[in-house]
């Protein structure tokens, strides 16, 4: 409920300009958001690599309605493969999109949408990055899957995302979980029907359970993506079981969310990889962040009381 008000409010326009242009707000949402364009991407990346942690950087454009849109998106990551190539970033860095991103829903379809993968993937193998595919809602599922299966018989080192609240997740861990392939577990943002999907919590960390210890114990490269203190105890337990040293798997997390154990964990020896939303949409992405974990808008009233933010009780 407070997440549908906080969502509401966040869009208005007078929301956005007083988030936007109040210095104290600006600083927190650079927590969040790695900035309003590529440049400014890759100077967060870089500050992250020097804390030894790894990073995926996502484009936020808005939605993708026609080729040329779609066009653009390809246009923007080949722009950022570049950028993070001549940055040195290569080995530390990747990049996350979305199959919709690259016109899954514009005129041309899957198709379209599968020539640009192509394209995106060649262009970023050139500048020495992987590429990784988030998964949307349930009803693209198929499609997504089906696209990086053609995607990978030219580039195999295309990683793709799995939902953990979704019923097939188990069966689509054991096809991928073979040797080279890069699979991002998550427990899912998008609700899932009642048939096909786990609703409840503890359903759903029992399911993300079942799915990590069949990666684990796959020959592919498991990418543990949780803020959750237990799930990512169970990877690091379950890797250790299954023999994995630190390059043969890795957790990821989002910008800003446990900055302290993201540290923690890297300087442990764990590979760890932050997600960097960035582009010019970046406050719809943070307005989103806001909505799910309404306990983060203790940092921004603390900014608009003129506190200092390293001293406000940290949310997350
Ligand atoms: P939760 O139980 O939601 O959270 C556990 C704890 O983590 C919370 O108690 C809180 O302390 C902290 N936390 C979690 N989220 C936040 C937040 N936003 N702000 C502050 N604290 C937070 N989902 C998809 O459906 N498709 C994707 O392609 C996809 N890609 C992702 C990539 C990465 C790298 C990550 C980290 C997540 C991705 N997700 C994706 C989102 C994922 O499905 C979950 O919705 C999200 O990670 C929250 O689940 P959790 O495992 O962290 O557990």
């Amino acid at each position: 409920m407070l997440g549908r008000v906080v969502s509401r409010v966040g869009r208005a326009p007078v929301a956005r300009r007083v988030v936007t242009s109040t210095p104290g707000l600006r600083e927190t949402t650079r927590r969040f958001v790695g900035g309003a364009d590529a440049p400014s991407a890759v100077i967060t990346a870089e500050s992250l690599h020097e804390q030894g942690l790894r990073t995926t950087l996502h484009l936020r454009a808005g939605e993708v309605r026609t080729a040329a849109e779609a066009d653009e998106h390809v246009r923007a990551y080949a722009e950022l493969a570049t950028r993070l190539a001549s940055a040195g970033c290569g080995p530390a860095s990747e990049i996350s999109l979305r199959l919709d991103q690259l016109g899954l829903h514009a005129p041309g379809g899957w198709a379209g949408a599968v020539d640009r993968l192509h394209d995106v993937v060649a262009r970023a193998a050139d500048c020495g990055l992987f590429v990784t595919v988030d998964m949307g809602p349930e009803e693209e599922v198929g499609r997504t899957l089906a696209a990086v299966a053609a995607a990978r018989e030219a580039h195999p080192s295309l990683g793709v995302t799995l939902q953990a609240a979704l019923r097939r997740t188990a069966d689509d861990c054991r096809m991928l979980a073979h040797g080279g392939s890069r699979v991002r577990l998550v427990k899912g943002e998008h609700p899932a029907a009642p048939g096909t999907g786990f609703a409840e919590p503890d359903e759903i960390d029992a399911a993300f359970l079942r799915c990590l210890a069949i990666l684990m114990d796959g020959q592919g490269y498991p990418m543990v993506a949780t803020h959750d203190p237990r799930l990512m105890d169970a990877a690091l337990r379950l890797a250790r079981e299954a023999g994995r040293k630190s390059p043969e798997w890795e957790l990821q997390m989002l910008l800003g969310v446990r900055r302290e154990d993201q540290r923690a964990l890297a300087a442990d020896g764990v590979r760890v990889r932050v997600y960097v939303p960035y582009g010019p949409d970046w406050y719809g992405w943070f307005v989103t962040r806001m909505a799910e974990r309404p306990a983060n808008l203790r940092l921004l009233a603390h900014a608009l009381l003129s506190r200092d933010e390293l001293r406000a009780t940290e949310a997350v």
